[in-house]
């Protein structure tokens, strides 16, 4: 199913109703990606003005300008992170250590 590329995506307060929902950022040069909390994706884009809870999943890549830790590209994707079942109750607690900070420092 193919998406034209200005598509703004699903707002991101639908997420909210999936607990322990993210955001997925995907470098598309070089498939490094990280999971940030949805909450903490919606506060910087307000902190920045960037946007909120209205904005579209798809279009917070084209507001981060964040370059990627491995390869350094601008190249993000975003998408739904969804969290692991209950069986993977381990998993989901070692991953929610932050890999990668979706927050600047001031
Ligand atoms: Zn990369």
């Amino acid at each position: 199913m193919a998406r034209p590329a200005d598509d703004p995506g699903v707002p991101l307060d639908h997420y909210r109703q999936h607990a322990g929902c993210g955001v997925r950022f995907c470098c598309q040069a070089c498939a490094w990606s990280a999971d940030v909390a949805l909450e903490a994706v919606i506060a910087r884009l307000e902190r920045r003005r960037l946007g909120d809870a209205r904005t579209g999943i798809r279009a917070v890549a084209r507001l981060s300008h964040r370059p990627c830790p491995r390869c350094g590209a601008q190249a993000w994707e975003t998408r739904p992170a969804f969290p692991p079942g209950p069986s993977t109750a381990n998993a989901t607690k070692a991953r929610s250590v932050p890999l990668y900070s979706f927050d600047e420092p001031n």
